[in-house]
């Protein structure tokens, strides 16, 4: 694997929806435009986060075109979970409006002592939830969990792990727990999603302390699932019936 890894796939993104995110949607179509990228996806923030959009901003995705730009268009949220239940800030009707959900925990959203028995187990329930595509930054330091069973369970129940360059960047102890995350999802074959968590157009699409850290722990390309655009794509078709063959959102039709 060369640094000059490229995704063609974005699934974590915000725009100035979320107010400490800088950029429109436009703006971010056209910055994976440039890039030669393929898909991205909107996740803006669930209400839990204090400057996420009202949740109208999620219900009124059905004006939004297809493709921008050239790119493939989902339009979901990254939701928050809020305790150790696994319990999400967006029930199952806020979440219908939304083609991809990535579920995080942050701080500013939790109220429970966040040691690794209570992280985890919130983990495990969140498992069950059908609507929950990938599990945002499973690296941040504040949210210690039993990696190995954990993560192994993300696998079985399909979902998403992701590397996150902004966390990587940012927060606190999250490259040397991405280490240990990252050689366990090579062990035990887990995919993984490589995305950026971008605020800012410019940073749409651009993983390069993602892309160092992978080289060095030697992960295989195939685990990549956002190398291949068409596999996000067919993970959100099959799961809600999203059709990019047409402007027509199939996926809003038949669940309203
Ligand atoms: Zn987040
Ligand atoms: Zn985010």
């Amino acid at each position: 694997m060369t640094e000059q890894l490229q995704i063609s796939a974005d699934v974590h993104t915000h725009t100035v929806a979320s107010t400490h995110g800088y950029s429109t949607i436009n703006e971010n179509a056209a910055a994976a435009r440039a890039l030669g990228m393929k898909l991205l996806a909107v996740t803006d923030h669930g209400p839990a986060m204090p400057d996420s959009p009202h949740v109208w901003h999620f219900h009124n995705y059905k004006i939004l075109p297809r493709e921008i730009d050239g790119i493939k268009m989902l339009y979901g949220v990254e939701v928050n979970i809020i305790d150790e239940f696994g319990t999400l800030d967006m029930d199952e009707h806020e979440l219908s409006f939304c083609e991809w959900v990535v579920a995080s925990y942050h701080t500013q959203c939790v109220k429970f002592e966040r040691k690794s028995e209570l992280v985890s187990q919130g983990y495990r329930m969140l498992c069950d939830n059908p609507l929950v595509d990938v599990i945002g930054h499973p690296t941040t330091a504040m949210f210690p969990f039993d990696y190995e069973p954990i993560l192994k369970l993300f696998k079985e129940a399909g979902k998403l792990v992701e590397i996150n360059e902004s966390s990587l960047k940012w927060k606190q102890g999250a490259l040397e727990n991405a280490k240990t995350v990252y050689a366990l999802c090579k062990k035990h074959e887990i995919p993984i999603v490589l995305n950026t968590d971008a605020h800012y157009a410019g940073l749409i699409g651009k993983t390069p302390i993602a892309a160092q850290l992978l080289q060095e722990i030697g992960f295989p390309r195939r685990l990549i699932v956002n190398l291949d655009p068409d596999y996000i794509m067919d993970m959100a078709q099959r799961k809600r019936q999203i059709s990019f063959d047409s402007d027509e959102k199939n996926f809003t039709k038949e669940s309203s």
